[in-house]
């Protein structure tokens, strides 16, 4: 087959995958690949007895202080069990809001730099969020149950932290009313979706799940909020629901003089270029350190323990790139240069409040600075941008390698520990002229040396991935595999097609794509070597024949029981299951291989698993 037509006018929508099938696949691929979604065994971060890494946060404790932040790893339930698999334990749930059917710009997320997005919140409803939510947990109790991940003592333990917006009219809505009532209480959900467990799991249907899913929150606002309503919708959610909260603060909090001096000046970031609205429009340090105070005051009085801060919430800029939309005149920033603009914001509210406040980071977050966002006792240490890079959820236990290498490096066992030894003498002394607790001498440590280290500026940032001048077609590339783990939602999948005389093949192993969990957010194009992108140019699977309707005039293939029907360019073929000859017919031919090949018994995807199992 040749290049197939320029890619029409995308339309697609998450489909969440019904528990039973994902149940199965886990264990079956487990069982089968030592994998998991894809995972492979040998990256899950599974603890061990010489390394405390757990960490307080709220009334609750977490095996770790890291977690996918609220973005595009945590809408559908299997990629939150696979950041659960990467050592995440404070997972922070995607963004939900009362206004969820919203059209979003596609492509959405330019990770070929730095980081960039015009992403919102969660692309499920309400109901559909709900429900993917406790899916994940009831997968990850499971799991753990079922003895075959070689977890540490102690390690399973799981925080679950909802994020909603954007407005108090909203939050207060029904609806998501019933969305936060549902995660506090989730045993109607539980014991729904436990009767959809099948026989063949065993004991494992009969847990006590985890029904008080979640007790807290970070609130995500819109860009501009007026503080008066940050500091409304906090109090409403601690006061009417007894919610844990935590503030996500925007990095225009360091005011546009110092923001524009660190990013241009100290970084050479200079062609981003932050609009003054968005100073104008946004919250002043002076309103939040106002806000944060009382609003701390309130919680104590009501026996909550505190508010939290989270730094940071992405950084708006114009939008300068050719990636997004025209349409789109700005665009969300995170990784490097956020890393260092959230840092001193740390820095600054911990000059002003001491260590009254717990802190929650996100922004830029890697291997290499991972160990010392732990080291200033951060909690939860969030992350996203690095997570959409090569090897996807593979990349954490590099990290959490780095943690365990620096921990022993100065001989710490737990996370106190690490806190008091992580910076050795200097550390001890207070760097930076700071004494008091450790975590304060080490925010002034670590944000001084911030300044000098050139992974954060653009002369030592990285190149876009490399393009070797190919164009994809439905079949054969480099079979280089990284569209797979770099896709949020885990919708790409590689598969053994033998070539023949009527579908000629170079390569073993082919790439398809199963269209109910791609959101064509772009981000296995950025990374394949090859043009056009996988998720345009790869068979697209579909296994609903509405959802498949719904999705042309897109070139796309249904598989069911019975058939697998092709649409290429409007045109549409039908082979039955049981037209096991070739048929002279190209297309036709080229279907019953795929139907062959994608669905052979050794084959472990989605396609194959819903197939098998509704
Ligand atoms: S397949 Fe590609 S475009 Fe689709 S969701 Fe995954 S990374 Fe995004
Ligand atoms: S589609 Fe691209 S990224 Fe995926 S295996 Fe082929 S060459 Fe690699």
């Amino acid at each position: 087959m040749g290049p197939l037509p320029p890619a029409q006018p995308p339309v697609s929508r998450l489909a969440p995958y019904p528990l039973a099938a994902l149940a199965l696949r886990m264990f079956r691929e487990l069982e089968l690949r030592d994998a998991v979604f894809d995972l492979p065994a040998r990256k899950f971060v599974l603890g061990d007895d010489g390394h405390d890494t757990s960490v307080r946060v709220h009334d609750r404790v977490a095996a770790t202080p890291f977690g996918p932040a609220a973005g595009p790893h945590t809408q559908l339930a299997q990629n939150i069990v696979l950041s659960w698999l990467a050592g995440g334990r404070i997972i922070e749930l995607k963004t939900v809001q009362v206004q969820d059917r919203l059209s979003i710009p596609r492509p959405c997320i330019d990770m070929q730099t730095v980081g960039y997005n015009v992403e919102w919140s969660q692309e499920l409803t309400l109901e559909e969020s709900l429900e993917e939510y406790v899916k994940a947990a009831m997968l990850i109790r499971m799991l753990e149950a079922s003895g075959r991940l070689a977890l540490a003592p102690g390690f399973g333990r799981t925080v679950f932290d909802m994020s909603v917006g954007y407005d108090l009219a909203g939050i207060r809505s029904a609806r998501v009313q019933a969305f936060i009532r549902g995660m506090m209480d989730a045993a109607p959900t539980v014991e729904r979706l436990r009767r959809e467990l099948p026989a063949e799991l065993g004991p494992l249907r009969d847990l006590d799940f985890e029904t008080r899913l979640s007790g807290s929150l970070t609130l995500s606002t819109f860009h501009g909020c007026p503080p008066g309503e940050i500091e409304g919708i906090v109090a409403f959610l601690m006061q009417e629901l007894g919610l844990r909260c935590v503030v996500k603060l925007n990095p225009t909090l360091l005011g546009g003089e110092e923001l524009r001096s660190l990013l241009h000046d100290a970084l050479g970031w200079r062609d981003l270029r932050v609009p003054d609205s968005a100073f104008a429009a946004d919250t002043t340090w002076e309103q939040a350190v106002g806000f944060l105070d009382r609003l701390d005051t309130l919680a104590r009085s009501l026996g909550l323990g505190g508010v939290g801060a989270k730094f940071s919430n992405t950084l708006v800029v114009e939008n300068h790139r050719h990636v997004f939309s025209g349409n789109e005149k700005v665009m969300y920033l995170s990784g490097p240069p956020l890393h260092v603009l959230a840092m001193h914001l740390v820095r600054r509210l911990r000059r002003t409040f001491g260590d009254r406040f717990p802190i929650s980071f996100s922004a830029g977050i890697t291997r290499a600075n991972f160990p010392d966002a732990v080291a200033l006792g951060l909690a939860p240490v969030t992350a996203c941008t690095d997570l959409l890079q090569p090897g996807g959820y593979a990349r954490p236990s590099g990290w959490f390698a780095e943690l365990r290498r620096r921990m022993d490096a100065v001989g710490a066992r737990s996370v106190p520990a690490f806190i008091e030894r992580a910076y050795g003498d200097e550390g001890r002394r207070g760097g930076g002229g700071a004494g008091g607790p450790a975590t304060l001498r080490n925010t002034e440590l670590y944000v001084e040396r911030l300044a000098s280290d050139v992974r954060y500026s653009s002369v030592g940032h990285r190149k876009p991935p490399r393009k070797i001048g190919r164009t994809l077609q439905l079949f054969d590339c480099l079979t280089c595999d990284k569209c797979i783990p770099v896709c949020p939602n885990d919708a790409n999948f590689t598969f053994a097609m033998a070539s023949t005389p009527e579908v000629p093949l170079s390569q073993e192993r082919q790439i398809g794509n199963f269209a109910d969990f791609c959101n064509d957010c772009g981000n296995c194009d950025t990374f394949c070597p090859e043009d056009g992108g996988p998720y345009l140019l790869k068979p697209r699977f579909f296994v609903s024949r509405e959802r498949w309707l719904q999705d042309a005039p897109r070139d796309a293939i249904l598989v069911e029981s019975d058939a697998i029907t092709g649409r290429f360019s409007g045109r549409e073929v039908r082979v039955a299951a049981a037209d096991a000859e070739p048929s002279g017919d190209p297309l036709a031919d080229l279907l019953r291989r795929l139907r062959e090949a994608v669905l052979a018994p050794t084959e472990i995807n989605y396609v194959s698993q819903s197939l098998s199992r509704r």
